[in-house]
């Protein structure tokens, strides 16, 4: 087995509306993902991917449609989150949000990017390592219990 890795950055804002302190703030971040995936190397002769895991390229752009394209320059707001429900609701043709049904901790969105993934990964790959830092010093990591 062999794991390759890729990394796709994006900047988005969010909150955490119960935080004790300056986190429950609107502010953004420049958030980093780490994404592994491991599988056989690709065998079949002539193949653009002989040789490979999975192309980078291929990889770079499921992560583009499935992550960040969505969350690039968007807030991520819980849905239950009142105040933000209702001023993005007010605004709907000036803002882009998305509502998640989860408080957007790094803890959540790296579950979330994960899963998002997960669903568009062909089956023969198998996610290793995934890892959202929300600064350079403070990261989250997704690991499916099996
Ligand atoms: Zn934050």
């Amino acid at each position: 087995m062999v794991i390759v890795t890729k990394v796709i950055e994006w900047d988005m804002g969010h909150r955490v509306p119960n935080h004790k302190n300056k986190c429950r703030n609107l502010h953004g971040h420049r958030y980093r993902l780490e994404v592994s995936v491991q599988g056989d190397l690709c065998a079949e002769a002539g193949s653009s991917n002989e040789g490979m895991v999975f192309d980078f390229g291929d990889l770079k752009e499921l992560l583009r449609q499935c992550i960040s394209e969505q969350l690039d320059h968007v807030c991520m707001y819980y849905a239950e989150d009142s105040l933000l429900r209702e001023f993005f609701a007010a605004h709907p043709e000036q803002l882009v949000a998305i509502a998640v049904p989860f408080i957007p901790t790094a803890e959540n969105i790296v579950r979330w990017c994960y899963e998002q993934l997960k669903a568009v990964l062909p089956p023969h790959l198998k996610i290793t390592r995934c890892i959202l830092y929300e600064t350079p010093n403070s990261w989250a990591e997704y690991t499916e219990q099996t």
